[in-house]
């Protein structure tokens, strides 16, 4: 099931056409059958035009859906002034007015154009059979008792194209927003938290939620001179395995995010430093021995830290300084070291 929702929201404009060309080949037997002639032609037209944009020319662009809808106004229009309004085809002008809307993404506001075209010729088709008493067809006694079945039917097919766009749409729409969230809380490069993320997540902890808490600031050593030698693909690449190394560290119940640059946060929510400080010397060590290959070249560097502790009522901000002057004084004691 879910693959076929995704196969339908990836191939909408594709699935809308099949739905119409497979709707008009039904009328066209059924108008056939009721002896309806000029309404089975009239079906027959469209079902060509639909075999056309799918087989012949293959086009389910955005453009297509625009000659797409004027066909749905001009066939539910004429099919209206052929047999009057109780059959319902006037629907179909009502209901393509709100689903253009959905099928012409980049046309923006361009799209409500298209929707109020659509309901004017809504407007003036019923206008056209009401004011002037304007139907071509004299349905015969045999199709007059099928009236309710095609109101039905079409209200139906009407109701349920309106409620798969609504679905596609929200359901398109909630995709976006997962992945503005996603990149609001993550470094794009490293996929690291990003100091935002750190910010309002600490700023949301209840106060009486509040533990004591380890905060490690951590910065790359002489990273400009890897970027000067090897290019700044090759630093970018340094800090995307510096960053795996750190997430591995802080596991999924504490956080790693990328402050700046090339400095770090690690956060303990709830932990003491005697537990955080060989944790950071390990990841110390390990950058130390971790090689970075690009384009042949193996680059190897270190990283300085600085640990501090926060207590449950601590302001944050001031613990994040105390974390970086520790690491301050660890550039200053010749880099390559964690200072508690
Ligand atoms: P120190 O040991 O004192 O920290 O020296 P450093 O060279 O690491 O420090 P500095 O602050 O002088 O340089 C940091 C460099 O990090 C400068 C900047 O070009 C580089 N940098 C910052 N962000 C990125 C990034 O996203 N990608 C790459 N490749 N480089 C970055
Ligand atoms: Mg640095
Ligand atoms: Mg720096």
């Amino acid at each position: 099931m879910k693959k076929m929702i995704d196969w339908l929201a990836a191939n909408k404009n594709k699935a809308f056409l099949t739905v119409c060309l497979v709707i008009h080949v039904i009328y066209i037997v059924v108008f056939f059958q009721i002896q309806i002639r000029l309404l089975a032609y009239l079906n027959i037209f469209s079902a060509s035009f639909y075999f056309y944009y799918l087989f012949i020319k293959k086009d389910t662009s955005e453009e297509s859906m625009v000659s797409t809808y004027y066909e749905i106004l001009l066939f539910s229009a004429l099919s209206e002034l052929a047999i009057g309004p109780s059959f319902g085809f006037f629907l179909y002008m009502v209901g393509m007015s709100a689903t253009i809307f959905y099928l012409i993404p980049s046309y923006k506001h361009k799209r409500f154009i298209y929707q109020i075209i659509g309901i004017v010729s809504a407007l003036l088709t019923e206008s056209l059979i009401m004011i002037g008493h304007f139907q071509v067809l004299d349905i015969q006694s045999t199709a007059e008792k099928y009236r309710p079945v095609f109101f039905l039917t079409n209200l139906g097919i009407t109701a349920t194209i309106v409620l798969a766009a609504t679905f596609f749409y929200s359901k398109e729409t909630e995709s976006v927003w997962e992945t503005l969230r996603y990149n609001m809380n993550h470094d794009t490069l490293t996929g690291l938290y990003t100091r935002r993320y750190l910010e309002k997540h600490i700023e949301l902890i209840p106060q009486n939620q509040r533990k004591q808490y380890v905060i490690s600031m951590i910065d790359i050593d002489y990273f400009k001179k890897v970027n000067d030698t090897y290019g700044h693909e090759a630093g970018d690449a340094v800090l995307v395995n510096v960053s795996s190394c750190m997430q591995e560290t802080v596991g999924t119940r504490n956080l790693a995010v990328r402050w700046g640059g090339e400095e770090f946060i690690l956060y303990f929510p709830d932990a003491t430093p005697d537990i955080i400080y060989p944790m950071i010397e390990k990841l110390r060590l390990e950058i130390e021995n971790m090689v970075t290959e690009v384009a042949g070249k193996e680059i190897h560097v270190t990283i300085t830290g600085g640990v501090a502790t926060g207590l449950a009522d601590s302001n944050y901000e001031k613990v994040i300084r105390c974390a970086d002057e520790k690491l301050y004084l660890g550039k200053q004691r010749g880099r390559n070291r964690v200072i508690v």
